[in-house]
C-alpha cells in the first residue's frame, strides 16, 4: 500500500519522464503531489448531444472518431490536429494545437468523450482543444463529463496527466492519517482530510471543492494560532521582575507634559503598566498611526523600570531614529534623575540631566551601564549584536526591552535580540538562583488589519492608540497630473518662502542586474544602489535647476550613520529647505515644521507606506500637504491613490490594501514559510477566528497536547518553517 511519504520515484508504472517533470514542481512525494491543488474547475458536467451543441457552451459529447488528420498551419509554426467524431445525432470537428500525439490516440473507430468549449469560425462550430478520455462510461470519468480539475503546470506537464496519477494515488492510499483531532473537525465543521483531497481534486459539486480548501486553510491557521497561544502559555509560565507601579509618579509625568495625552495613549498606559507590574513577562505590541504619540507611552513605562532602579533598553531600526528617540526622552526627562545613553555604530553619548551631556568613549559607556549609572538605553540593533573586537554590552539589570518598528529588523537581528534577552536574564541577577525574562513592549506605525494581526502576532498583546492628538489638521492629499509640475514647484517654494519645509522621496527602484555595484544575486544590496543612484539624480536636478536659490539636502541608506545624523539635524533645525530622500526616512522621523511630502513614483509604494510617508508630515501647526507623482495610468494605481486620499486612518487603509494586494504587501517578502492557501486565507476574518477559537479549546483542554501525538508532531515541523514576528 501506498504511503503519504513514498515517493514517486519508487512506485512501479510512473515513467521517468513524467518523475522529472514533477520534480521540476518540486514534487517528490505522495503527499507533495496530493497537495498539489488544481487552480481551477472546468464544468464539463453537462453530457450532450451534438445536435444540441451551442457556441461557447462548456460540454461533454460521447463520440466515435470517425477521422484524424494533422496538418501544419501556413506559417509552418503550428501543429494542428483536427479529428472528425460523431454521435447518433450528427458530427462536429475538434482541433488541437501543438499537440500532435493527440493523432495517434485518436483512432478512427474508437469510442471517446470529448470535453471542452464549443467555438465557431467560418460559420461552424468546433470543439476547440476538448480533452478526451477513451472510455464511454460517463459516470466513472476523471477527465470528462464533470467538474474537471485544472493544476498549475510547467511545459510537457499536463493537468490530465496530474489528473490521472493524483486519482490513482487517490484509490490506491491506505488511509490517510489526519492531525486534525476528530473533535476539532466536528466543532468546526470541517471535513477529514481523506474526504477534502478527494473533493478538492475530483469533486462532484463545486461547493464541495470550496470547503475543501477551506479546511486546509484552517488546518493551517489552526496550527499558527495553536503555536502562537503556546508560545503565550509558555511566557506565561516565565518569571519576569514584577514592577513597583507608582500611580501618582505618572500622574505627575503627565501633568508635567506640555500636552494633554489622548484618551487612547492614557488606556495604552494602563495596559501597560498593569502587565510591568506583574511577575510574568510583558508581551505586548504598541499599534498607533504616524505621529499618533506612541513615544510619550514608551516613557511612561522606561520611567516605571527607572523608578524601581532597573534598566531599559530602547531599540529603533535606524541610527536616526535611535538619535530622535534620544533627543525626545532627553528633553521629556530632563528634571529627572534618571542617565539616559545612546549608542550606536559611530557614537556613545549619555545624559545625566539638563546640561549634563557627555559624549563617551565606548568602554567607559560600557562601564557606566554596567555600573548601572546610564538607565535608559537608546540604539539600533548594535545594542544587542557583537561587534567584532569591542566588548559587548552587558546590562546590570534589564527589566524592560522597548524595540520601535521591530518587523523592519531583520529576521537574524530579532533572533539575536531574542538570544541576548536570555543572555540579560542570566546576567540579570534578579534574585539568586532564579532567571527572568524582560518585559517587552514591541511598537509599530504599520497600521496591521485585525485578521492578520490576530494570526501573525496571535501571541502578543495589543495596544491601539486608535486617536490622534486633538488640533491636527487634515493633511490635504492630491495626485498630481505630469502637466502641473511646475505649478506643484512653485507652490513648493511659496510654502517655503513662508518658512516652511518640504520631503521628497524618490521611489523604489528595481534594478534587475548591475553585477558591477555587488555581487550577482544579492539583490537587494544592488536594488539598494539602483535607489541612490536615482535619489542622487533628483538630487541634482532639484537643487541645480529647479530649486537652485533653496538649500536642497540629500539623505539616503547607504550613507555613514553620522553624515546621515547631520543631514537629519540641518533638516530639524530648519538649515536645509528640502529634503531629497528614499524610504530611509520612512520610519518615525519627526520635524513638525516640514509641511509638504512630496512622493515621487507613488504607484511603486504599497499603501501602508505612502500613509507612512505621509504621517511624516502634518506633526506641527501648520497645514500640510501631500503631492503624489506617478507616471502610471493604470485604474488600480488610481484606485489606490483614491484611497489614500480618503482614508481617515491607517488600520481603514490597511484592510483596503490587504484587499487591493493581499497579505503579502504587509508580511512583505520575506520568506515567512506560511503555506500559500493561508497566506490566502489571512484576509478570511472568518476562518481566522474559527481557527483561533478552535485553537483555544484544544490548548485549554492539553497543553502539552500529549493526547495528540500526530497534531503535536505536525506542529513541531510547522514551527520549525514558519518565521513570523
Ligand atoms: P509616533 O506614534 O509616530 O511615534 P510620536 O511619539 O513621535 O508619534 O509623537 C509625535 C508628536 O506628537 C511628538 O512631537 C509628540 O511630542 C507629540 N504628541 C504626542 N502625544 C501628544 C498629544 N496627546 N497631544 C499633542 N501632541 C502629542
Ligand atoms: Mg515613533
Amino acid at each position: 500500500m501506498l504511503r503519504l511519504e513514498t515517493e514517486l520515484a519508487k512506485i512501479n508504472g510512473i515513467g521517468q519522464k513524467f518523475i522529472d517533470k514533477l520534480d521540476k514542481l518540486k514534487i517528490k512525494t505522495v503527499k507533495d503531489l496530493l497537495w498539489h491543488f488544481p487552480f481551477r474547475y472546468d464544468d464539463f458536467s453537462t453530457v450532450a448531444k451534438i445536435a444540441d451543441l451551442k457556441v461557447n457552451q462548456s460540454a461533454t459529447v460521447r463520440a466515435v472518431v470517425k477521422k484524424v488528420s494533422t496538418r501544419r498551419s501556413w506559417k509552418k509554426k503550428m501543429v494542428i490536429v483536427e479529428a472528425l467524431v460523431a454521435d447518433e445525432t450528427g458530427g462536429i470537428k475538434a482541433i488541437w494545437f501543438n499537440q500532435p500525439f493527440i493523432a495517434k490516440a485518436l483512432m478512427p473507430g474508437r469510442r471517446v468523450n470529448f470535453a471542452g468549449k464549443v467555438a465557431m469560425s467560418n460559420d461552424e462550430i468546433f470543439l476547440q482543444s476538448p480533452t478526451y478520455e477513451l472510455f464511454q462510461n460517463t459516470t466513472e470519468t476523471m477527465h470528462t463529463a464533470g467538474l474537471i480539475p485544472v493544476y498549475p503546470e510547467t511545459r510537457g506537464l499536463t493537468s490530465k496527466g496530474i489528473r490521472f496519477l493524483t486519482g490513482a494515488l487517490l484509490k490506491n492510499l491506505e488511509s490517510i492519517p489526519d492531525f486534525l483531532p476528530e473533535e476539532v473537525l466536528l466543532q468546526a465543521e470541517m471535513p477529514s482530510v481523506a474526504s477534502a483531497l478527494k473533493n478538492i481534486h475530483f469533486p462532484k459539486k463545486i461547493e464541495q471543492a470550496e470547503k475543501a480548501r477551506e479546511r486546509f486553510a484552517f488546518a493551517d491557521i489552526f496550527l499558527i494560532q495553536l503555536m502562537n497561544l503556546r508560545n503565550r502559555m509558555l511566557l506565561a509560565k516565565e518569571k519576569a521582575p514584577p514592577l513597583n507601579i507608582d500611580k501618582s509618579a505618572i500622574t505627575d509625568f503627565i501633568a508635567r507634559l506640555p500636552f494633554e495625552l489622548t484618551g487612547a495613549q492614557h488606556r495604552s498606559i494602563d495596559e501597560i503598566v498593569h502587565d510591568l507590574a506583574k511577575p510574568n513577562p510583558m508581551n505586548r505590541l504598541l499599534q498607533g498611526d504616524v505621529g499618533s504619540g506612541k513615544t510619550v507611552v514608551a516613557a511612561v513605562a522606561a520611567l516605571m523600570s527607572a523608578q524601581n532602579g532597573k534598566q531599559t533598553a530602547f531599540m529603533a531600526p535606524t541610527e536616526v531614529l535611535a538619535r530622535q528617540h534620544y533627543r525626545t526622552l532627553c528633553a521629556i526627562f530632563k528634571n529627572y534623575p534618571i542617565g539616559i545613553g545612546i549608542l550606536t555604530g559611530s557614537e556613545s553619548r549619555a545624559f545625566y540631566g539638563e546640561g549634563m551631556e557627555s559624549k563617551l568613549t565606548r568602554p567607559k559607556f560600557l562601564e557606566e551601564i554596567a555600573q548601572d549609572k546610564i538607565k535608559i538605553i537608546l540604539g539600533t540593533h548594535a545594542l544587542i549584536s557583537e561587534v567584532k573586537g569591542k566588548k559587548s554590552l552587558i546590562f546590570n539589570d534589564l527589566a524592560l526591552a522597548i524595540v520601535d518598528e521591530q518587523h523592519r529588523f531583520g529576521v537574524d537581528q530579532r533572533a539575536s535580540l531574542v538570544k541576548k534577552e536570555s543572555a540579560s536574564r542570566r546576567t540579570a541577577g534578579w534574585r539568586t538562583g532564579e532567571t527572568t525574562t524582560v518585559h517587552f513592549l514591541s511598537m509599530s506605525a504599520t497600521p496591521i488589519p485585525r485578521t492578520l494581526s490576530l494570526t501573525l502576532f496571535g501571541d502578543l498583546d495589543l495596544s491601539i492608540i486608535d486617536e490622534m492628538p486633538k488640533g491636527r489638521k487634515e493633511i490635504v492629499t492630491k495626485v498630481i497630473p505630469p502637466l502641473n509640475r511646475k505649478k506643484a514647484y512653485d507652490f513648493i517654494r511659496g510654502e517655503v518662502k513662508k518658512g516652511r519645509q518640504a520631503f521628497v522621496i524618490c521611489p523604489r527602484i528595481e534594478e534587475a542586474e548591475k553585477p558591477e555595484v555587488a555581487k550577482v544575486g544579492d539583490k537587494k544590496k544592488i536594488n539598494l544602489w539602483a535607489d541612490v543612484k536615482n535619489v542622487t539624480e533628483e538630487y541634482e536636478r532639484l537643487s541645480k535647476t529647479i530649486f537652485p536659490d533653496l538649500r536642497v539636502a540629500m539623505l539616503h541608506g547607504r550613507m555613514k550613520g553620522v553624515e546621515k545624523a547631520e543631514i537629519m539635524a540641518d533638516f530639524a533645525a530648519g538649515r536645509t529647505h528640502l529634503l531629497v530622500s528614499t524610504s530611509v526616512i520612512e520610519v518615525g522621523v519627526d520635524v513638525p515644521n516640514a509641511s509638504i511630502m512630496m512622493i515621487e513614483g507613488a504607484d511603486r509604494f504599497g499603501l501602508a507606506q505612502l500613509y507612512q510617508f505621509r504621517g511624516r508630515v502634518g506633526r506641527g501647526e501648520h497645514q500640510s500637504y501631500c503631492l503624489l507623482f506617478t507616471d502610471s495610468e493604470s485604474a488600480s494605481t488610481a484606485q489606490r491613490l483614491d484611497a489614500l486620499i480618503k482614508a481617515k486612518n491607517g488600520f481603514e487603509l490597511a484592510e483596503q490594501d490587504l484587499a487591493i494586494r493581499g497579505p503579502g504587501e504587509f508580511i512583505g517578502d520575506k520568506q515567512t514559510g506560511i503555506p500559500d492557501l493561508a497566506m490566502r486565507s489571512l484576509n478570511n476574518i472568518a476562518i481566522i477566528k474559527l481557527a483561533r477559537a478552535s485553537a483555544e479549546v484544544l490548548i485549554k483542554k492539553d497543553y502539552t497536547l500529549s493526547n495528540y501525538p500526530p497534531l503535536k508532531a505536525e506542529l513541531a515541523k510547522f514551527q520549525n518553517k514558519i518565521h513570523l514576528e
